[in-house]
């Protein structure tokens, strides 16, 4: 088997089960190989100290499956499937939902692997070229475990670009969908276009805050920004909300969330902006009761957080500018680089310069199916606050 060795006191993150070997961490590699092959990891001392998936264009050169000296068999990848849908399957928290994230990449032991269910169908999402390299074996093994008619494959593109394979769009088994296909989540009814829609079609990450912004809503004047298919919006029609502002930049997802919100579009008042979301809540002279501050990820890295976190504090500032006497706010991060902390001190921050002293009623995060491995840090990107204005 090929080797890499890493450089003089860099086994520490491995010993400490840390899934990633980093390019600048690697002193030489032995023997020659390709993309996605499967190497063992050395320190420089020479000890065997783990095994992984070698990615050579990557910044992360190695992607770690194991870390005992026993190379592992492609068998522990269908293992790993097999048993990351069989606890969703006995998890408790993940009742009365047919859309579930079935594997979380680190989160289950399966570095460059998202796998999310929508009723019948699987959509693989592959960012590694490792898991790549085993496209095949992974998709029967989903097909295996969960039965469903349906598996599509589509690709990360820009972690496609810097692995350097060719991110694919197909058909692993079973027919083509002829549409969007039609889920419930406890009631609320989306449609999920997996072809093209963003990520794999839908944010199945918010679905315990769209929970939330169901009991919250009730009378309330609602504005879901960066609302994309409108799955907060649904939320807070079901909720009883008096009226509801959606916003977004994408026209084609703010079209889904019309179709989302037709039924109830005769009892509430529904205003559809496509827009820039901060533009928008600077020219808006709206007031509202209960808002959803849920923008793209603003730092892709460490070195955007200076930038990023001066973007979201301008959003909660003016968000607190639009947020009534009592009204909730949900503020989310869907960035690393941002941790709680200092999203708590940006959310200050604003609160200081908006001359308000909103109240944090609760930290949000998302559900069970998107586990982080206490291993991997990294693998926690999506935080937020519950706040009263
Ligand atoms: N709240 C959504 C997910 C939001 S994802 C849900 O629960 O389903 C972020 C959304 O922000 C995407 O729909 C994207 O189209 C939109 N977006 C990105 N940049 C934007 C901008 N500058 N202004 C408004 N919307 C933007």
């Amino acid at each position: 088997m090929d080797e890499v060795i890493l450089s003089k006191g860099r086994d520490r993150s491995v010993r400490r089960r840390h899934p990633w070997v980093l390019s600048g961490s690697v002193a030489r590699v032995e023997g020659s190989p390709g993309p996605g092959d499967t190497v063992g990891v050395r320190s420089a001392e020479g000890e065997r100290i783990g095994f992984g998936h070698y990615s050579p264009q990557s910044q992360i050169r190695v992607r770690l499956l194991g870390f005992g000296k026993e190379a592992p068999d492609e068998g522990l990848l269908v293992e790993r499937v097999r048993s990351a849908v069989e606890r969703r399957r006995s998890d408790p928290l993940l009742f009365g939902t047919d859309a579930i994230r079935l594997v979380n990449a680190e989160g289950d032991g399966l570095p460059g692997l998202v796998v999310d269910r929508y009723a019948e169908c699987v959509v693989m999402r592959c960012s590694s070229a490792g898991m790549v390299a085993r496209a095949a074996l992974l998709a029967a093994a989903l097909r295996d475990a969960t039965g469903v008619r349906t598996g599509v494959r589509r690709d990360d593109s820009v972690a496609a670009r810097r692995e350097g394979f060719e991110a694919r769009q197909e058909v692993l088994f079973g027919e083509a969908p002829e549409g969007p296909i039609a889920i419930d989540e406890r009631g609320r009814r989306y449609l999920v276009d997996v072809l093209h829609g963003q990520k794999t079609g839908f944010y199945l990450d918010q679905r315990d805050a769209r929970d939330l912004v169901e009991r919250l809503a009730r009378g309330r004047r609602v504005l879901d920004l960066f609302s994309y298919t409108g799955g907060f919006s649904v939320a807070a029609a079901r909720g009883g909300a008096s009226e509801i502002s959606l916003v977004d930049s994408s026209a084609g997802a703010l079209a889904v969330a019309a179709r989302h919100l037709e039924p109830v579009a005769g009892e509430i008042a529904i205003r559809s902006v496509e827009a820039d979301g901060f533009r928008f809540l600077r020219t808006d002279p709206g007031m509202y009761d209960l808002l959803v501050l849920d923008p793209p990820p603003l730092a892709k890295r460490r070195g955007d957080v200076a930038h990023a976190s001066r973007a979201y504090k301008d959003l909660v500032l003016h968000a607190l500018g639009r947020a009534a006497p009592g009204a909730f706010l949900l503020a989310f991060s869907c960035s690393h680089a941002i941790d709680p902390v200092l999203f708590r001190q940006i959310v200050f921050g604003a609160s200081l310069d908006a001359g308000r002293s909103p109240q944090v009623l609760a930290a949000l995060g998302p559900p069970s199916d998107h586990p982080v491995s206490i291993d991997h840090p990294e693998g926690a990107y999506l935080g937020g606050l519950l706040l009263r204005a």
